[in-house]
């Protein structure tokens, strides 16, 4: 990337306490496609090195990775200085997980560096999806790591497929939470997608032409009935469709797939499809 090519993104990112996450990942995924490599999954390191620090950015940013014990990532102002530095802990072992955080802590610099001289992340906050300064990293860094104008169109009317997400997760060195989100944001179906932890929901998402569903508050047990609750007390299960009717919506028979997290942090994901 040239140095005249990006002079269009310093302004742009003065504006950015206004700016949707999702249009400053975008202005970025442009970049990239346009004038950088265009190759996925997304060096990160050549991003910012590209757009970021050859540009006329008045912020600069440096990226230290090492081994932290309190955090996954965090980003730094230096005190009185337009300079920022992200650290990021190389003790995480899951890579893709690391990538996350990357591109996380990259939204909070993109997007929110006027708000805050301090961000740390931690597993929790990196799930985090009530927070609105840690919902908007996390858009961010999924509308980065997966961009809508590769995936729109193998999304859009692909039935949920865990194995399919699986793959396009590789693919783009995401986690299948992660490629399961750009699912149900871009798909045209009538879809959701619960995350729970002992039975109890933490957060959920549906897609636009889903309905309402009332049994998605964070802190409410998973629904009687439902195939997930059964799951989760069986201790897992397979990825296939099981009927369960009307426990998501009154009006809606659905099915529900499931699957659980790998990595040990008890994760289970339910995906409804209406
Ligand atoms: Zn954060």
């Amino acid at each position: 990337m040239t140095r005249s090519t990006l002079t269009g993104l310093s302004q742009a990112s003065t504006a950015a306490k206004k700016t949707d996450p999702k249009k400053e990942a975008i202005r970025l995924t442009n970049l990239w496609q346009k004038y950088g490599p265009n190759t996925y999954p997304l060096d990160l390191r050549k991003l910012v090195d590209g757009a970021i620090l050859t540009s006329d950015f008045s912020d600069k940013l440096i990226i230290d990775q090492r081994r932290f014990d309190s955090f996954e990532g965090s980003l730094v102002r230096t005190k009185g200085a337009r300079k920022w530095t992200m650290l990021l802990n190389s003790h995480v072992a899951n890579g893709r997980r690391r990538r996350f955080t990357f591109a996380h802590e990259l939204g909070h610099f993109m997007c929110h560096r006027d708000l805050r001289d301090t961000f740390e992340d931690s597993e929790e906050s990196l799930n985090d999806f009530h927070d609105a300064i840690e919902t908007e990293a996390n858009i961010f860094a999924s509308w980065l790591l997966m961009p809508a104008n590769i995936l729109r169109t193998e999304f859009q009317d692909m039935p949920w497929c865990t194995d399919v997400l699986q793959e396009i997760g590789t693919r783009f060195e995401c986690s299948l939470q992660a490629s399961a989100l750009r699912h149900v944001k871009l798909s045209h179906r009538p879809l959701a997608f619960v995350v729970s932890r002992d039975g109890m929901i933490l957060w959920a998402t549906k897609s636009q032409s889903a309905p309402f569903i009332g049994r998605f508050c964070f802190g409410d047990e998973l629904p009687e009935g439902s195939h997930a609750l059964e799951s989760f007390k069986a201790g897992g299960s397979s990825a296939e469709r099981v009927p369960v009717g009307t426990v998501w919506n009154d009006f809606q028979n659905a099915t529900e797939s499931q699957y659980f997290d790998q990595s040990g942090q008890g994760y289970q994901y339910t995906c409804i499809e209406f």
